[in-house]
């Protein structure tokens, strides 16, 4: 039979890495709550047409990138989403969510891009997203920037060390459009060191180039002509409350005036968190304002500001970084004399359970449970701390012997002592005493 495979450049995410990713995604939820952001889910498969209008048609992603399929039943025009901010959009738009005022949302989940498979380069990746929608001031920028600051520190990461921060402004439209002017001439100037997509998106998209990859172009982008130069007083002021922000709280950042996004709806604010450690791929995190998409969409129109990281390379970048999330070991693990001890331990675990103790209970083979010696290996084997032996004799006195397996400031393993199976509510708390008395 044919073997079947994953889908190349799609990964499956194994124990015991998964427990880093629920690491990671509980201590982003935790934080989240804190800035007061709610959490919003929405499909992973939307209209193609959302994407085209949402993301521009002159963009890696609809360009050459989304997995777009005609839904055989029905004949419409799908595509697996490539990012969630129009999606998020969408939903905000389709359920009135800002009848009231602001909203601040965040997701987490998987994405879909048809690139080229590389480290930190996937086909399906992961993003976490925060969007605030409805506020116009630059107040909120800060705050979502300040939120990424928060969450590098509270995963072990060093801001300035393992991320940086760039900001830059895009203005409004006509101010992009006195630049592009000026962008067009330059690079027409120079038209025969371009590179074919760059030619292409000379007369569609000039300001794109700058986003360009190609290290044979990055002289010519460098020269060009700064964005930041053509704003008008009220842009610039935005930039400045934004600056003014974060300075308040000591973060430091860099202008690059080269920074744009991929995506066509940004304006004002934009920023990216990099990061040396990663190669090429080293863009953890990437945001900015992008007032104009709700009314692109087809509503109301108000204003918008968000991020997304990819969680892969966050997670690469905490491996380099040398940060490693708590070990996930069962607290305890349970050794069982025979089938008979079974009915009188599985009360037992199912209280030490409640009351919060991890505890992996040994599992019988064809023939039964099997030697203590080999259980004892097992639960070695398992990193748990304490071993519950449900031996014949404890059990016919109505005890059980807990077992500490391993040392611990200095002292010795193994001392093992009896607890009363009946009192196992009481008692349930020592086995979480990282330092018990001997
Ligand atoms: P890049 O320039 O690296 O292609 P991008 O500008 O396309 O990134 P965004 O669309 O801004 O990326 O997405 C935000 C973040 O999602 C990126 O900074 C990156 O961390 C992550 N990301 C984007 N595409 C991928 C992918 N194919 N595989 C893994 N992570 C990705
Ligand atoms: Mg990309």
């Amino acid at each position: 039979m044919e073997k079947l495979q994953a889908v190349k450049g799609m990964n499956d995410i194994l124990p015991p890495d998964s427990a880093r990713w629920e690491w990671l995604e509980a201590r982003v939820g935790a934080l989240m709550a804190r800035y007061g952001y709610q959490n919003l889910r929405t499909p992973l498969v939307e209209p193609t047409a959302l994407f085209v209008r949402g993301l521009g048609e002159v963009t890696d992603i609809v360009e050459k990138e989304m997995y777009s399929f005609v839904d055989r039943m029905n004949g419409d025009d799908l595509s697996l989403r490539p990012e969630n901010t129009a999606g998020v959009v969408r939903a905000v738009i389709e359920h009135s969510l800002l009848h009231d005022g602001g909203k601040r949302l965040y997701y987490m989940g998987p994405m879909f891009r048809h690139e080229r498979p590389q480290k930190g380069r996937y086909r399906q990746f992961h993003q976490i997203g925060a969007e605030a929608l409805g506020y116009p001031g630059p107040d909120v920028d800060a705050e979502l920037i300040l939120m990424c600051r928060a969450l590098w520190r509270e995963l072990g990461l060093v801001e300035g060390r393992d991320l940086r921060l760039e900001v830059n402004s895009l203005g409004q439209l006509d101010e992009r459009r006195a630049h592009r002017a000026a962008l067009v001439a330059h690079f027409e100037a120079h038209h025969d060191l371009l590179d074919d997509d760059s030619r292409r998106r000379l007369h569609t998209n000039p300001l794109r180039i700058l986003d360009s990859k190609n290290p044979a172009l990055q002289p010519l982008i460098e020269a060009a002509p700064r964005l930041l130069d053509h704003l008008g007083a009220e842009s610039r002021a935005h930039f400045d409350g934004v600056r003014a922000a974060l300075d308040a709280v000591g973060l430091e950042y860099r202008i690059n005036p080269r920074l744009v996004r991929g995506m066509d709806y940004y304006n004002l604010t934009v920023f990216e968190w990099v990061t040396e450690r990663l190669g090429a791929q080293g863009t953890v995190c990437g945001g900015g304002r992008y007032d104009p998409l709700i009314e692109q969409l087809g509503g109301k129109p108000a204003p918008a500001v968000g991020w997304a990281l990819g969680v892969e390379r966050l997670l690469l970048l905490l491996c380099e970084a040398g940060v490693a999330p708590p070990a996930t070991a069962p607290r305890a693990y349970a050794v069982l004399a025979s089938p008979a001890a079974l009915v009188r331990a599985l009360p037992v675990v199912e209280v030490l359970r409640a009351a919060g103790v991890s505890v992996l209970m040994h599992a019988a083979g064809k023939d039964g449970f099997g030697s203590l010696k080999s259980q004892f290996r097992r639960a070695d084997a398992s990193g748990a701390a304490w071993a519950l032996i449900f031996g014949d004799d404890e059990l016919a006195r109505g005890e059980v012997a807990l077992k500490p397996l391993r040392a611990r400031d200095g002292r010795a393993a193994g001392a093992q002592f009896t607890r009363v199976l009946a009192d196992s509510a009481e008692w349930a708390r020592e086995l979480l005493d990282d330092n018990p008395p001997l």
